[in-house]
């Protein structure tokens, strides 16, 4: 409690210096001024708020939604769950907070996720410095007072020094353009954008268009209410059996005894997780040796399948026996043949697209009220009033639900109107792939930070793990500019460059690029192929943006904020 009480005592002092500081700036003629706007209050907003708070920033968060949490707030539909353990899948910033809360699942539910979520906003007392339901529409540099210029939906346009892309890698819903849609008469949800009210199938034909990571989730469930389940497939994926479980109060403890260290070794793995890892790859064991070793992690369920060997990723002939062990154990739980066949994802490799995890998938298509239809072979032709027509037949259906994913990594991003120096804007940059130094910031847009963005482990790792390293990253770069009275932050060309080669240098030593990913744009018509996550790994990755700031921010080009005052002085005293 006293902790708590000296938390809030601290924030709100933090927020008083930060109304000074605002209120102070805005006494002055012009708009309203902070020194960082930051977009989005998801996990990463909310995060980026408490940190900036704690160097005396001046800070406003704008969010869309009509509350805080981002991916939790967005994604209500049935089944929705995490995939990362929540012992692992939560902040770990805070000892308090950690040892304080209480995950009920091995994977929390949506609704656990988004009170947690809720919690941390109340306990930090994050609000203040949060509007919600407000969208940033626009955002550009003034190059003659080094300020970005934010515009939003309510019409206001503030200044600030600093803005911060808190704005998600997975937040951009997908609709499908598909002929007649518009027209369907029944009702029509979107995973990533489901209502905030329940939403009940029973009696209903449903057709659900999808079957990537929300689909996985929310097929079992609806099938269980709907009278007949159409699940229309272009892709089969692979998924692992979740074996999601309640946690008992000693298996808690057991993790909470020993946080600090999980954390620490969190933050030096490949993927943010902490698992067991065999130092020898697939083809180094003999057949019954493998067999039993996927049998386990098979059993024990969740991503870490993926860490059965050490070269899964890497090896074609390695990764074919995990594919070969997860087709199987899908040909043996689906009774029909065909839809097992139909099922067994075969044109990627397993892991190089986002894994999945699932309660109960597979054995749902075993149930007599739920068809699978192959829209790989006979794709969707159009939508009618009541009916999905397929180049192979029609499919009558009451509601449908678009399990499509998301405009990944950069839809969000380009939904902002940005323009940086010389009024380039970031869609332009960013027309042929997105660029990026480190995925943290884009030359020639300076002050501009992105969360998570492309070229950093982001989607490739636990999240919160490499939202939190960004967050500290940001926030170190931004008092340490503090501390040097400097005026601007930018990416150099050729830092960028070299970045962005090293990006697409480790992820081609992959098997990644052999899938149509969203990692890889595919699932958006006319976006660049360009593989956008850094798979060298959360740990390397960490090491380097250590040392770049170590190395006085190297590949980064600081400007003082003397020398731009005096630029500018010298500039009007000769237009004069
Ligand atoms: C169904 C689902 C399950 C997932 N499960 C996992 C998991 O188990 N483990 C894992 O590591 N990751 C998971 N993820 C990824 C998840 O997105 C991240 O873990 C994390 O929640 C991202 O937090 P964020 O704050 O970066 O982004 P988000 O949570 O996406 O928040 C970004 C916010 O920015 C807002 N925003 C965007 N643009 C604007 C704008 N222009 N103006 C104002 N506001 C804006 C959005 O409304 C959104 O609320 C999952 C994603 C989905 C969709």
């Amino acid at each position: 409690m006293l902790v708590r009480n000296i938390q809030e005592i601290r924030g709100s002092a933090n927020r008083m210096s930060a109304l000074q500081s605002v209120s102070g700036k805005s006494h002055a003629a012009g708009p309203e001024s902070h020194d960082v706007v930051v977009v989005g209050a998801g996990f990463a907003g909310m995060y980026m708020l408490h940190r900036l708070r704690g160097i005396g920033a001046s800070v406003r968060v704008y969010e869309q939604g009509g509350d805080v949490g981002g991916t939790w707030y967005w994604n209500r539909y049935p089944g929705a769950r995490c995939d990362v353990e929540s012992m692992q899948y939560s902040y770990s910033f805070s000892d308090e907070l950690q040892q304080e809360w209480n995950w009920s699942e091995r994977y929390a539910p949506q609704p656990e996720i988004l009170k947690y979520a809720n919690h941390v906003a109340d306990r930090f007392n994050l609000r203040p410095d949060i509007q919600l339901g407000t969208r940033v529409d626009r955002a550009s540099f003034d190059e003659s007072a080094n300020t970005w210029s934010v515009t939003t939906s309510d019409g206001k346009t503030v200044t600030a020094k600093y803005v911060v892309l808190a704005t998600g890698c997975l937040s951009n819903a997908r609709t499908p353009d598909i002929k007649g849609l518009a027209d369907f008469g029944g009702k029509v949800y979107h995973t990533g954008h489901w209502p905030h009210e329940p939403v009940d199938f029973s009696g209903l034909r449903v057709g659900v268009i999808g079957t990537g990571s929300s689909a996985i989730q929310s097929v079992p469930v609806i099938a269980e209410q709907a009278s007949h389940l159409t699940v229309f497939q272009r892709t089969a994926n692979f998924s692992i059996p979740a074996r999601n479980a309640a946690l008992t109060a000693k298996e808690r403890q057991s993790w909470k005894a020993d946080y600090a260290e999980i954390r620490r070794k969190a933050r030096e793995t490949r993927n943010g997780i902490v698992q067991e890892m065999p130092d020898r790859g697939a083809l180094d064991d003999g057949d019954n040796e493998r067999r039993a070793r996927y049998e386990s992690r098979w059993a024990r369920g969740g991503v870490t399948f993926m860490g059965a060997y050490n070269n899964l990723v890497l090896d074609r002939a390695a990764n074919d026996t995990a594919a070969d062990f997860v087709r199987e154990k899908i040909a043996e739980i689906v009774n029909d043949p065909k839809t097992a066949k139909l099922l067994q994802p075969n044109n990627h490799p397993i892991g190089s697209k986002r894994i999945c995890v699932d309660s109960d998938y597979f054995v749902t298509f075993n149930r007599p009220n739920v068809t699978l239809v192959d829209i790989k072979s006979s794709p969707i032709e159009e939508i009618l009033p009541n009916t999905v027509r397929t180049g192979a037949g029609d499919y009558e259906v009451d509601a449908l639900v678009l399990a499509t994913g998301f405009d990944a990594m950069t839809g969000s991003v380009a939904k902002i109107d940005i323009s940086g120096r010389n009024g380039q804007t970031m869609n332009q940059k960013w027309a042929e792939g997105p660029r990026t130094y480190l995925g943290l910031m884009s030359a020639g847009f300076p002050n501009l930070f992105i969360i998570t963005g492309p070229g950093s482990p982001s989607v490739l790792s636990n999240m919160i793990v490499s939202i939190e390293q960004h967050v500290d990253w940001i926030t170190d770069c931004i008092a340490y500019m503090r501390g040097r009275d400097l005026g601007t932050m930018e990416a150099n060309r050729q830092a960028e460059d070299g970045w962005v080669a090293h990006v697409n240098e480790v992820a081609h030593g992959t098997l990644y690029p052999q899938a149509n990913s969203w990692y890889m744009g595919a699932n958006i018509p006319g976006k660049p192929r360009i593989f956008m996550p850094y798979i060298g790994g959360v740990g390397t990755y960490r090491q380097i943006c250590d040392d770049v700031a170590a190395k006085g921010y190297e590949g980064f080009t600081m400007t003082s904020r003397r020398a731009r005052a005096a630029t500018k002085r010298s500039a009007s005293a000769s237009s004069l």
